[in-house]
């Protein structure tokens, strides 16, 4: 059985140079801009906090919402780690822009083939034996790449090696249900952006834990396979109307909302 992959973010250890990401378009072909937001075009950008940079992308979660909300399966998760997007299922219903905890996945508003992007954990890498782009690239050992458990040890001994330089938790152990990437930090990571309510429950649970409250929700399977046909319906009424405005506006994109 393969070991599952992860990624340690030593926030401490990052200058913000913005390697991982110049790393990272590199390897998926994106122009070489610096950015900094998630967008179609940067799978990875940085947050600054005072002196402090963070990197975001997607957390490649242990139990991923975006992949339990998905109706036909387009994203799925993979022994390895890394939640893959197959574009050619997609039907395009954005419920997973609407589910992700962590606000990562991004759509092509201006296409008529409309995809979502987000990091890939370079899953192509990953099955080589490969190590991901962006830890390549790190001058500082700030993202490093390895197995998840051997990860969690370095992160508990640098942790406990040097009392007061880190606050005592490793963001991604747990939270979530656990994520593949693994950051710590020397402040509370609230004061880093993240969101301190997401707990540790798994997200997916606690959608089944509120759905099985309602009245026969669990033996609506015809329910689903209709909403599948509002989707498809829908998907293409969106099209019609985005190509529309599209031509409207000569070309120009519908930006949608940044996320840090
Ligand atoms: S961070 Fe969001 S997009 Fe990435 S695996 Fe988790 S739920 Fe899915
Ligand atoms: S794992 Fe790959 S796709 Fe994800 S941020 Fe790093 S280089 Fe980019
Ligand atoms: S390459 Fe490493 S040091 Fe540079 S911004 Fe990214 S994580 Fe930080």
């Amino acid at each position: 059985m393969a070991k599952k992959k992860a990624m340690l973010i030593d926030v401490s250890l990052c200058v913000g140079c913005n390697a991982c990401q110049a790393g990272c378009k590199a390897q998926n072909g994106q122009p070489p801009n610096e950015e900094k937001f998630l967008s179609l075009t940067a799978y990875t950008a940085l947050s600054k906090y005072n002196d402090l940079y963070v990197r975001r992308m997607c957390q490649h979660c242990d139990v991923p919402t975006c992949v339990s909300v998905c109706p036909v399966g387009a994203l799925t998760k993979s022994e390895l780690g890394p939640v893959s997007y197959d574009g050619e299922k997609c039907i395009g219903c954005r419920y997973c822009l609407q589910a992700c905890p962590f606000h990562v996945p991004k759509y092509e508003w201006s296409s008529t083939k409309p995809s979502i992007r987000k990091c890939t954990f370079c899953a192509a890498r990953l099955a080589k034996g490969q190590p991901t782009a962006c830890s390549e690239a790190c001058p500082t050992g700030a993202t490093t790449f390895g197995d998840r458990d051997q990860l969690l040890i370095e992160a508990a001994r640098r942790i406990g090696a040097e009392p007061g330089k880190y606050v005592p938790k490793i963001y991604g152990e747990q939270d979530v249900g656990g994520t593949s990437m693994l950051f710590i930090s020397p402040v509370p990571f609230e004061q880093l952006g993240f969101d301190s309510r997401l707990g540790k429950t798994p997200m997916p649970l606690l959608t089944m834990s509120a759905l099985s409250k309602v009245p026969n929700v669990l033996s609506v399977g015809g329910v689903l396979l209709a909403g599948i046909w509002w989707i498809t319906d829908r998907r293409t009424e969106v099209q019609a109307y985005e190509a529309s405005e599209a031509s409207k506006k000569k070309g120009a994109a519908i930006q949608p909302k940044d996320d840090a």
